[in-house]
């Protein structure tokens, strides 16, 4: 309760002030009612009136967003793209994907094996790009039901020889929804029967339209298979991210989002996080979703063990009590206590809200889901 004065815990409490300086009176507690209340002095009063009472102020404490932290303008420096591939089926999504890794990343990291993580990281002449490798069209479903933006260029593939099908049309929704802008990747370039013109065309009819055309939409034609085009969709994947100015603070606690997770055997819950801002470090405190923990170890996508991620790094961690669900959002503590209070008081968030909330109306209505 960081100082919560006497006139606000009536408020929250819905009673009287007077009544409450009272109370604490009783209590061995002298305060105004502009005095700042110890936690114990609120706990206190919180039982004096009932459970139901100390409920609703603690509930407003499971809102993870309010502990990430403030940025200062003068601190956010530039930070790569994260960027979604989407597309009809079989278009080449995952060949693109692959093809981009093989090219960009084996050969730079020598040694390192790279890992499944649900996102990768490429450099391309000293500018870093991430991907995320999940389904476009789940990437943005399940995460943005929860209230998570994690892209910020989507790609569309389309294969040049098939044209634009129903889930490229999806893929544009989604990507239109969520705000994201949209490059076109126009691919199997190789094929006969491939006709550019022809995806162009039928691309007009969603408002990107080429910029030969007239518009401000990007086509890139490619070649997934053959590797043809792709250092083309890195640079202009480069230049949207200028354009978009994205920005972030790598001196501070981290924030972001749950890519993936699981139970390891071994290891216990292992998640795939990306980091949106700050550095995530090990050791770090950290809730994640209705689960929290320390920071035990961190892979990056090529399973070499690192110390601190910055901002659009996606990473692999374990130290978690229990295994979160991708979309969920992650914040840094600084102090394992806290993160621990606020990490249980959202696991039992979750446990009163699986039970079903017959008369949880009212607490349901203190917070945003997040
Ligand atoms: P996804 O469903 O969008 O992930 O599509 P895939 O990447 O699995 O590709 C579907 C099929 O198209 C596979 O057989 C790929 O080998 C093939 N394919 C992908 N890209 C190209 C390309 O550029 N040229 C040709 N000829 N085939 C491609
Ligand atoms: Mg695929």
């Amino acid at each position: 309760t960081d100082g919560i004065t006497v006139t606000e815990l009536a408020e929250k409490l819905k009673k009287d002030t007077t009544d409450l300086i009272k109370k604490l009176m009783f209590s061995g507690v002298m305060a105004n009612k502009n005095q700042a209340l110890e936690d114990e002095a609120v706990e206190l009063m919180c039982e004096e009136y009932g459970y139901e009472a100390e409920k609703e102020i603690e509930v407003e404490k499971t809102d993870l967003l309010q502990y990430i932290e403030d940025d200062n303008e003068a601190q956010l420096k530039e930070r790569p793209p994260v960027v979604t591939i989407m597309g009809h089926v079989d278009h080449g999504k995952t060949t693109l994907l692959d093809s981009i890794r093989k090219t960009k990343v084996t050969d730079v990291e020598a040694g390192g094996i790279t890992q499944h993580i649900g996102a990768y990281q490429i450099r391309n002449n000293d500018k870093k790009i991430s991907f995320l490798d999940t389904p476009g069209h789940a990437a943005f479903t399940s995460m943005r039901s929860r209230g998570a933006q994690v892209t910020d260029i989507a790609i569309l593939v389309v294969a040049a020889d098939d044209g634009v099908m129903p889930q490229t049309v999806e893929a544009i929704n989604h990507a239109k929804a969520a705000e994201v802008p949209i490059i076109v990747a126009v691919n199997k370039m190789d094929k006969e029967g491939a006709n550019p013109d022809r995806v162009m065309q039928e691309l007009t009819e969603y408002e990107l339209v080429a910029e030969d055309w007239g518009g401000d939409t990007i086509f890139v034609p490619m070649s997934a298979i053959k590797g043809e085009g792709i250092d083309d969709l890195l640079e202009m994947i480069l230049l949207v991210a200028e354009v978009e100015e994205l920005k972030a603070n790598a001196n501070r606690r981290a924030d972001g989002t749950v890519i993936e997770a699981e139970l390891d055997k071994g290891r216990g819950p292992v998640a795939s996080l990306l980091v949106q801002n700050g550095s995530l470090k090990v050791g770090d405190p950290i809730v994640v979703g209705h689960t929290f923990g320390r920071v035990r170890a961190m892979v990056n996508d090529l399973g070499k063990r690192i110390n601190k991620a910055g901002p659009s790094t996606p990473v692999e961690i374990t130290g978690l009590n229990d295994v979160p669900q991708a979309g969920d959002r992650f914040v840094v503590f600084e102090d394992e206590k806290k993160a621990r209070q606020i990490g249980e008081l959202r696991q039992q968030k979750q446990i009163e809200e699986r039970r079903g909330s017959q008369s949880k109306v009212s607490l349901e209505d203190l917070f945003e889901q997040i």
